[in-house]
């Protein structure tokens, strides 16, 4: 097959990166469009399948778990679902006594119309999921890389990592962060790193959660207390706490029982006794946008379009947005008979998601740099803040990622509508 051309014509879809974004958008079309589309997915971490997703799990805001279960998907993923039915936001220094909570969001708050605004779910059983119904659904998968993508007039041509190639009439680069094809592209990225790395872990705890989270604004960072699901009769959470890079290697380099020490500090004794069930892995923290979410026969998507700061557990919502987004506008194009990769598909899926994402992303940022600061003015004017927020439910609306629109005019499958 060296050198040749797939068969994979005018009405095929390349989609680079098998992660959780690029695997949702296959299956809602293949779905929707059944044999009037040839999808295939390239990725060179395939084998690993989705052990590699071990250890890490995602608050789910609410129109993703409606496109899930639109799309049969809920069902299957529940199990390793674990509801998040409040949250208490604090705001304080490591050695105060106590934390007084200054912000409460709850199930049945208005913004969330009576559901979960968002559910933990267990990123290795959702990544099995999407993979074993992708593949009953007819999706190719291929276990290599994109290595280069050249547009031509009606179709884009793809060469793999082994040098096969490959023609669609959309490639969608949903690569992540470091995307090689947005880069071959020339599209530009706005960018930067924090001086803050993520630490992620899994703790087993003594008392039940009763499905709330914390999150801690500390002067070095949020620290996040996350449900998850019962284990083997184990009640368990999973953190999210950010640390001044410069001091990562201090608080995760001794025993793991001094680890322990520094993350019980942190989380309290509310739940009881922890321990350690799994990590902690060390992230980088990194903001970017690209300048364009969209090419020539390439649409942008996930972390490859935008990387946000996980203060907010948001930045997986906006790529499962981004799919429901481009999900339709392709399926629009493929029910008029049109070309899915022209540039006012492109459009429209750009039009879609462009002004949420920044505004999220410029959210999520401001909220970090406001909190990581221990001077007194921005303490006081940062629980001024929070009192506000407390008072206006459209920025309540914002935290819990029904983002900056409104309901109606989320894309289709948000709404658990289907395409
Ligand atoms: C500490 C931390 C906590 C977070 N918590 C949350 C949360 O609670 N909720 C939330 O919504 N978000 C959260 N996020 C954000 C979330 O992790 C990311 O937004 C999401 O994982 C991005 O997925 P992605 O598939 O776009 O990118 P990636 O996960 O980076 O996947 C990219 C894929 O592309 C493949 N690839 C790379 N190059 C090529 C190529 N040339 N050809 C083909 N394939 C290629 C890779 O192998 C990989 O599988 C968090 C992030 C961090 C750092």
């Amino acid at each position: 097959m060296k050198g040749s051309v797939s068969r994979r014509g005018s009405r095929g879809l390349i989609v680079a990166g098998a992660g959780i974004p690029g695997l949702t958008l296959a299956l809602a079309l293949k779905q929707a469009n059944g044999e009037a589309i040839d999808i295939t997915v390239c990725d060179p971490g395939l084998s690993a399948g989705a052990a590699r997703h071990r250890g890490r799990a995602y608050a789910v805001a609410a129109g993703p778990r409606r496109m899930f279960g639109q799309l049969g998907l809920w069902e299957r993923i529940a199990p390793a679902a674990e509801a998040i039915l409040d949250m208490a936001i604090t705001d304080s220094r490591l050695a105060d006594p106590v934390r007084p909570t200054f912000l409460t969001f709850a199930q049945g708050d208005e913004a969330a119309d009576g559901e979960p605004f968002a559910h933990m779910v267990e990123a290795e059983p959702l990544v099995e999921t999407l993979l074993t119904a992708s593949r009953e659904t007819g999706i190719t998968f291929e276990g290599t890389g994109i290595a280069t993508a050249i547009p031509e007039r009606d179709r884009i041509r793809a060469t793999l990592g082994d040098g096969r190639e490959l023609a669609a009439s959309l490639i969608v680069a949903a690569d992540g962060a470091r995307s090689r094809l947005r880069e071959a592209a020339g599209i530009g990225w706005v960018g930067w790193s924090y001086p803050q790395a993520g630490i992620v872990a899994t703790i087993a705890h003594e008392r039940e959660h009763e499905g709330r989270a914390y999150e801690h604004f500390l002067p070095s960072g949020p620290f996040a207390i996350l449900p998850l699901p019962d284990r083997n009769g184990r009640h368990r959470s999973s953190i999210v706490w950010t640390e001044r890079q410069a001091d990562v290697a201090a608080l995760l380099g001794g025993e793991p029982e001094d680890t322990l020490a520094e993350i019980e500090r942190r989380f309290g004794l509310k739940l009881g006794r922890l321990t350690l069930e799994d990590g902690p892995s060390t992230h980088p923290l990194n903001f970017g946008i690209a300048r364009a979410f969209r090419g020539d026969r390439l649409a942008l998507l996930g972390d490859a379009a935008h990387v946000i700061h996980p203060v907010a557990g948001q930045g997986l919502n906006l790529g499962l947005a981004g799919a429901a987004a481009l999900a339709e506008a392709v399926t629009e194009a493929l029910r008029l008979g049109t070309d899915p990769g022209a540039p006012e598909v492109l459009r429209a899926y750009e039009r879609a998601r462009r002004f949420d994402t920044v505004a999220m992303a410029a959210a999520t940022d401001g909220l970090n740099r406001l909190f990581s600061n221990d001077a007194l003015p921005v303490r006081l004017a940062r629980d001024l803040g929070l009192g506000l927020v407390e008072r206006l439910p459209s920025l309540k609306r914002f935290f819990i990622g029904e983002a900056s629109t409104s309901r109606g005019a989320q894309p289709r499958l948000l709404r658990g509508e289907a395409l």
